[in-house]
């Protein structure tokens, strides 16, 4: 197998004389293949033949040579779908080329991988070229829940991957939980907690079941097959929130939660941003706060230089258009800066840290504090909102109704004026 070559500031410089501005540093890559499609999803991914996976890994190379005179990534993401299903060859293909377009080097780049998928040799491939952040699809530690969600992997192997993960000595680790789940009862709840916190993990994501039209578990809500209770939901929230800090995480999202150090560490690390812990996801810090980002790979979406773009949710015809040359666009659109300022307000308002009044103004060109003065009070009357010296931000209880919250700072009547 060849090695990553290091390549410092390759075509930067050419990159940005050529799109006339400096190199967007975010890049997305969706890898839309999964063993088994599980019951609630609704992303754009599920099982493939393998000349189709192959296809797709060629194409990729082909997006990647397109976009990298424009692309210096500090945060590389590859999510999906199951990142982690391409073969030992198709991922050095992909991570040689990253590393020949001069698009390694990255100071965060995360892969998504299912437990499932894991080995000794592809742990070792992904660590050897750059990757340094693992984040791995758990959802559940009992075995009829992870049945329930059509997961195709059992908890013991979740256990397996986080040894392997760790000996090929990855150090910055994410696992994805769910609650909310149909017959997730708070014993049930309390006890994943109690081994998914005990793995010691620097980064946790946690999401409630949203039940997706067009996904077996919404039919079987529609079927009455189960009800949907609320409180339960609200209260397994509860208990992830304080069990969560006692365990020495910080949650900085909705539905995120990261380590201020690692658990051996004594001395805590420098913020990651100000008010943001050391190891948050930088990657999606990027897009809670209106960053530019390429997305690559069917479905993906991006937003560059005022330009909001989105791939086709198919793989095929994302192929058919690469391999003639040209990336594969459903749906390009320019959006006025007020409404692109009214969508950055919205999505910021996610993270605990809220919006600083001037971080807001930096991003968008607009005032925060007199534009949005009406929604910003009706949220603090409510209890959902708090407006401080430097920051608007949501309460612990707006957090939860975050989208909800975030609804009302939006301009779309921007778009047609
Ligand atoms: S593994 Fe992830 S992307 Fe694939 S079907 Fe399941 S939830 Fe969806």
């Amino acid at each position: 197998m060849s090695s990553p070559s290091s390549d410092p500031g390759r075509g930067a410089a050419v990159a940005a004389a050529a799109f006339g501005d400096a190199p967007v540093r975010s890049l997305y890559v969706h890898v839309p293949f999964c063993a088994h499609k599980c019951e609630y999803c609704a992303f754009y991914s599920g099982p493939a033949p393998g000349e189709l996976i192959q296809r797709y890994v060629d194409a990729l190379i082909r997006e990647l040579e397109l976009i990298a005179p424009d692309c210096r990534p500090d945060t590389v993401f590859f999510g999906g779908g199951t990142p982690s299903l391409l073969n030992l060859r198709q991922w050095e293909a992909v991570l040689t080329t990253l590393h020949r377009l001069g698009l390694g080097g990255a100071r965060e780049f995360s892969v998504e991988c299912n437990p499932a998928t894991v080995s000794a040799d592809k742990a070792a491939l992904l660590r050897r070229f750059g990757v340094n952040r693992i984040s791995m699809g758990v959802q559940s530690l009992d075995e009829g829940l992870l049945d329930r969600l059509g997961r195709v992997h059992s908890r013991d192997m979740v256990f397996r991957s986080h040894d392997i993960l760790r000996a090929a000595g990855f150090d910055n680790v994410n696992i994805d939980l769910m609650f909310a789940i149909p017959g997730q009862t708070l014993e049930v709840w309390n006890r994943t907690l109690d081994e998914a916190l005990a793995l010691g993990t620097e980064h946790l994501s946690c999401y409630e079941v949203i039940y997706e039209e067009d996904t077996p578990l919404y039919e079987q809500l529609k079927a009455g097959r189960f009800d949907v209770d609320e409180d339960l939901a609200a209260d397994q929230y509860e208990v992830l929130y304080d069990r969560s800090g006692e365990a020495g995480f910080r949650p900085y999202e909705v539905a995120n939660f990261a380590r201020t150090r690692r658990v051996v560490e004594t001395v805590e690390r420098p913020e990651a941003e100000p008010g943001i812990p050391a190891f948050a996801c930088r990657h999606n810090l990027g897009y809670w706060r209106g960053r530019d980002s390429y997305g690559l790979g069917p479905s993906a979406s991006e937003w560059v230089r005022g330009l909001r773009s989105r791939n086709w949710s198919n793989t095929v015809l994302y192929c058919e258009q690469l391999e003639k040359g040209h990336r594969a666009k459903e749906f390009a659109e320019a959006l006025p800066p007020l409404a692109r300022a009214g969508e950055t307000a919205a999505f910021g308002l996610r993270m605990n840290a809220g919006w600083p009044w001037d971080e807001f103004r930096e991003r968008t060109g607009f005032e925060l504090r007199t534009g949005w003065a009406s929604d910003m009070a009706a949220l603090v009357a409510r209890g959902w909102g708090e407006i401080t010296p430097t920051h608007f931000r949501l309460t612990r209880a707006g957090l939860r109704f975050a989208d909800a919250a975030g609804q009302s700072f939006l301009r779309p009547e921007s778009v047609t004026a």
